[in-house]
């Protein structure tokens, strides 16, 4: 959990952060730890780790060998001084949450998020006391507006799910250090690789590691990251982490642990109450996708932009949604801040509204229709009416999806088989 300057870059620390040989047999790959509880050296050494004053493993609710080597991967990947790896997305958003807020506080959240957190931000969260006030995030004096003596974050994606857009980090953060509070950005569907949202002012990065980072479409995952370079007793407002813990014998984390505070909070108190544990199989599998996620990333961008490219001229599609685009009234922060390019989800807008979804989504072949993204394989959905169907009319109309939008997950197959599929599924309708 320490911040180095590393001598290694991107593609060789994908393959190598956090992990070495095993010491006992000498296996190269990580092992997979499947395991409950570590056997205390003695009473003094059990006292101690209870006691946080010496780290190790206790039991694998709160740590685990396997999902350890993820967590430090994934901090070095994101340029952050530790993570936490969780049961999924999702539960990282709560993580991330949990050390900052009490009831009656508050967010501010981008209108424009993973249709299952605004559900989560609209509805669940209420139950714990949290509300979410949501915003375009592109508009930052509104940002400024719902802020409240309450507020404790503020929370958006780096490229947002499903529409593609990008948020100006840079400009966001400024307000966020403003109003001293942590800016948390969700960075699923860019991934590391495209953007380190810590270099332009976020103090808290969450992923969904069942996306980009695992790949494969294999298992469910999140991770919590932090910079270490937020102040939790600059004011009052983050009691849980400058004032005396009732949750953990009195203990005053910022004091005693400083810049890693928020972390330990999170694996002593968050994790050992929610237990939202990933499981070391599932860490094993997204170390696996890492290693070649920036040979994935190139591609899927790459793939990305052919596929909008065409999709932009063709008679049948009214919009091309792809921040990556040109055209796009994202392209100069693009360029800015995206330089090796703006991920591979994107909407589509039919002229023929939600018929024409319906027979596109219905004839492709090789494109998977399922409620996932960020898979080698190449994905659609018609968002109105599956993962965004809980949100009112108002929400699917700030979060940009009319019921004629389709989301697509480029996938890193060949182009020319995507476009290919894609034009014999929009053909059909030309003919009938
Ligand atoms: C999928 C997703 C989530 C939720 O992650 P799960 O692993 O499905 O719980 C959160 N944010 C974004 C941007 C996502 O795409």
């Amino acid at each position: 959990m320490q911040k180095r300057k590393n001598k290694y870059k991107f593609d060789t620390l994908q393959i190598h952060a956090g992990s070495r040989p095993d010491p006992f047999t000498g296996a190269r790959q990580v092992p997979i730890y499947q395991n409950t509880a570590y056997v205390f050296k003695s009473i003094l050494h059990a006292e101690a780790l209870f006691n946080l004053q010496e780290l190790g493993h206790i039991y694998s609710r709160l740590s685990n060998p396997t999902v350890s080597v993820l967590q430090e991967r994934i901090a070095t990947l994101e340029g952050g001084i530790g993570a936490i790896c969780c049961s999924s997305g999702h539960a990282a958003q709560i993580l991330s949450l949990f050390p900052l807020m009490h009831p009656g506080d508050n967010i501010i959240a981008s209108s424009r998020l993973y249709g299952g957190t605004i559900q989560q931000f609209s509805n669940t969260i209420k139950k714990f006391g949290w509300k979410a006030n949501f915003i375009d995030i592109d508009d930052f004096k509104a940002i400024n507006k719902a802020a409240d003596s309450n507020t404790k974050a503020i929370f958006c994606e780096s490229i947002s799910n499903p529409g593609g857009h990008v948020t100006n980090l840079p400009k966001v953060a400024k307000i966020a250090k403003k109003l001293s509070i942590p800016l948390i950005v969700d960075n699923t569907a860019a991934t590391p690789y495209l953007i380190k949202p810590f270099e332009f002012g976020a103090d808290l990065v969450i992923h969904s590691t069942t996306k980009y980072m695992s790949g494969n479409g294999t298992s469910i995952g999140g991770a919590l990251v932090d910079s270490g370079t937020f102040n939790w007793s600059k004011n009052k407002k983050f009691p849980s982490l400058s004032e005396p813990e009732a949750g953990y014998h009195g203990l005053r984390f910022h004091d005693t642990f400083g810049p890693y505070s928020y972390i330990i909070y999170g694996i002593a108190v968050s994790m050992r109450d929610l237990g939202m544990t990933m499981a070391p199989q599932n860490a094993f599998h997204t170390l696996l996708g890492l290693e070649t996620l920036s040979l994935r990333m190139k591609q899927h961008v790459n793939n990305a932009i052919k596929v909008s490219k065409w999709l932009e001229k063709h008679p049948l599609i009214e919009k091309v949604s792809y921040a990556g685009l040109s055209s796009s009234r994202y392209a100069k922060i693009v360029k800015k801040i995206f330089p090796r390019g703006a991920g591979a989800l994107f909407t589509i807008a039919l002229k023929d509204g939600y018929e024409a979804c319906k027979q596109l989504v219905n004839n492709v072949e090789l494109f998977s229709h399922v409620a996932n993204l960020g898979d080698t394989r190449s994905l659609i959905i018609h968002p109105a009416s599956t993962i965004h169907r809980q949100l009112t009319k108002k929400q699917l109309i700030k979060a940009d999806l009319a019921l004629n939008v389709v989301r697509l997950s480029i996938g890193i197959e060949d182009p020319a088989d995507l476009i290919n599929d894609l034009k014999q599924a929009l053909d059909k309708r030309i003919q009938n």
